[in-house]
């Protein structure tokens, strides 16, 4: 047999190594590719096992809804389409204690919107959209369940979106807050209890002590008089009308709770008459402040232009210049307070300007509320009724009233009234 020449050889040799390189190549190939594919899947299975963690410990429904014609098929935009036209294509297992239906029932067409409250279905609509457009946000709507319960459940959602960037559905998580809300309902009744026992206790108890009260008012009245035939030292009179001053002092603090109460249940009625001079109200009131008038720096200056008529609850009108009044003389540092009342014939002003202790801008909304007070009450008696009551009362007339004040300047108090009813 002739001798194979050296160079087929070599070639055929050289032939086999390259074909054994690649077969090498080859191995090392699957090699790495087993080990990518052993990577993935490591991973799949750490991100299943965190996904399932997260589902199944959070307190609520994770879901996951998609437009029922995926965008590839249809051919209106996606956003044209409606959150209605969405199915349910995942939910958490928590979705069948809750709901009564099972995962596969919430996966049939329509199915979310069905189980939502007819009331409720615009508004649950309407937050799908605006989380379509804004890509994410929540819905609060009612549920009714398979048992025929009604649930209140709060949805957080977050827009699904393609490759290409397109909204193909929402995912999110449905908590029920049944139990806040039902929490939430019984605390405003409760508050709403406590406050009608509160208004009750007030009304009664001012009440009765009222009775008593303007009988020992017309006793000491009675008393005055008599003192007035026998000659009785000075100091006595004294005494007696302090005491008058003071049953009259309690005599208004109770009436303050009184009108509360009436205000509560709307029962402030007016008894108005034509032709209440508002200047004539205004300087009664002063006669009868008189003898607080009488500290030395404490005078008040009463300006009056025209005639300031209108059809008025006179009565009213008096008490809300009393407390503007008392307020003035009680915070107004002992300066002089200038009153002033005009009329356009269509509106009355009235102004009371003291030159006292002034409000803090931050209490000057408060000052107005029921119980609210802006000043110590170790230097200032008070029950922060006063101005309530004001304010009502304007009000009722149809009037406003305002403030301007500053600290250590002093508080101008402005009521406008309309002259006609
Ligand atoms: P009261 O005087 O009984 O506290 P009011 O309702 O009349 O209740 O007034 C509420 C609060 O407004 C007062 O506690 C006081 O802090 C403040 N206030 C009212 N009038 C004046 C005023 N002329 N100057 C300064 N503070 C005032």
């Amino acid at each position: 047999m002739a001798a194979q020449p050296s160079s087929e050889i070599e070639a055929l040799r050289a032939a086999l190594n390259a074909a054994e390189r690649r077969v090498e190549a080859a191995e090392s190939h699957a090699n790495a590719a087993e080990a990518q594919r052993a990577h993935w899947e490591g991973l799949a299975r750490v991100l299943q096992q965190r996904l399932d963690g997260f589902v199944h410990n959070i307190p609520g429904i994770a879901w996951e809804s998609y437009f029922r014609q995926s965008p590839g098929t249809h051919q209106s935009p996606v956003r044209e389409q409606s959150p209605a036209t969405m199915d349910v294509d995942y939910v958490s297992d928590l979705i069948e204690p809750i709901s009564g239906y099972t995962a596969d029932e919430w996966k049939q067409p329509n199915f979310w919107l069905e189980l939502v409250h007819p009331g409720d279905k615009a508004q649950a609509l309407a937050d799908s959209h605006r989380v379509f457009r804004e890509g994410h946000g929540s819905s609060s709507y009612r549920w009714l369940t398979k048992g025929g319960r009604t649930l209140w459940v709060t949805s957080r959602m977050t827009l699904i979106v393609d490759k290409a960037g397109v909204p193909i559905g929402l995912r999110g998580v449905t908590m029920d807050e049944t139990g806040i809300k039902q929490a939430e309902a019984q605390r405003l009744l409760d508050a709403q209890e406590a406050i009608r026992a509160r208004d009750e206790f007030l009304s009664i108890a001012s009440h009765e002590l009222r009775t008593p009260l303007t009988a020992a008012l017309l006793n000491v009245h009675l008393l005055e008089r008599s003192l007035k035939q026998l000659s009785v030292p000075p100091r006595v009179g004294e005494i007696v009308a302090k005491v008058e001053r003071q049953q009259i002092r309690i005599a208004n603090l109770l009436d303050g709770l009184l009108d509360v109460a009436r205000i509560r249940v709307g029962r402030l009625e007016l008894a108005r008459e034509y032709d209440v001079d508002l200047a004539e109200v205004v300087r009664d009131v002063v006669d009868r402040l008189q003898p607080d008038f009488a500290h030395p720096g404490c005078a008040v200056d009463l300006a009056s232009a025209g005639l300031v008529r209108g059809h008025w609850d006179r009565l009213r009108l008096e008490q809300v210049v009393m407390n503007l009044l008392s307020n003035a003389l009680k915070y107004g540092n002992r300066a002089p307070i200038e009153i002033a009342v005009t009329s356009d014939g269509v509106t009355a002003k009235l102004v009371v300007r003291d030159h006292g202790i002034g409000i803090p801008r931050t209490s000057q909304a408060r000052v107005f509320e029921r119980f609210e007070r802006a000043a110590s009450s170790r230097h200032y008696g008070g029950l922060g009724l006063g101005l309530y009551i004001v304010r009502q009362i304007v009000e009722a007339h149809g009037g406003t009233i305002s403030l301007d004040s500053e600290p250590n300047v002093g508080s101008t108090f402005t009521v406008e009234l309309p002259v006609r009813q």
